[in-house]
């Protein structure tokens, strides 16, 4: 059978969500750290648009790769499926394995500077459910979440990051001499 390579941006969306409650991991737990951190600058944000918001970042390409490999390393990790050193660096959460990072990065840089910087706010600070799978995967729970912790907490950073260009975007559409464009932030 020829294999499938290419999937649709529903598709995406819906493997996403499955991939990530198979791992434990809700869309409005992401959204809720997205609402957190952007409610601190902007009181007028909705759940409602942090949610839409995560929804839109799973169904991209790059996140959809992400997510997908991210959660597939983790699980192959538990299961003690890497052969030589990286078995126990990724199933250990070695601290200063940054690969886990670099992907989150990646996902954070859709939103530019910003996704970047609110990425490392959401990584240092670990909020929610970010703190839950970075305690869980503690090194010999046998559960491991290397790359989850990561990915999750820039899916917030990027939700986070699009709600306030909608917040600006809304702000720049009171002026009188405002165009709309279609816009896909
Ligand atoms: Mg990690």
């Amino acid at each position: 059978m020829k294999p499938k390579l290419f999937y649709s941006r529903q598709e995406m969306y819906e493997l996403n969500r499955d991939k990530l409650l198979e791992r434990g991991v809700t869309i409005l737990e992401i959204a809720e750290i997205a609402f957190r951190q952007q409610s601190r600058y902007n009181k007028n944000i909705t759940m409602r648009a942090c949610i839409e918001s995560v929804e839109k970042i799973l169904s991209f390409r790059d996140v959809f790769h992400i997510v997908q490999l991210g959660a597939e390393i983790d699980r192959l990790a538990e299961e003690g499926m890497f052969q030589g050193p990286i078995q126990d660096i990724i199933g250990y959460d070695l601290g200063v394995f940054g690969i886990d990072e670099i992907l989150g990065l990646d996902i954070a840089r859709l939103y530019g500077a910003i996704g970047q910087t609110n990425f490392g706010d959401i990584d240092v600070n670990k909020p929610g459910i970010v703190n839950r799978l970075n305690q869980l995967g503690k090194e010999g729970s046998g559960v491991c979440h290397t790359f989850l912790d990561d990915i999750v907490g820039a899916i917030a950073a990027a939700a986070s990051t699009r709600v306030a260009q909608i917040v600006s975007e809304d702000e720049a559409s009171k002026d009188p001499r405002y165009e709309a464009i279609q816009l896909d932030i």
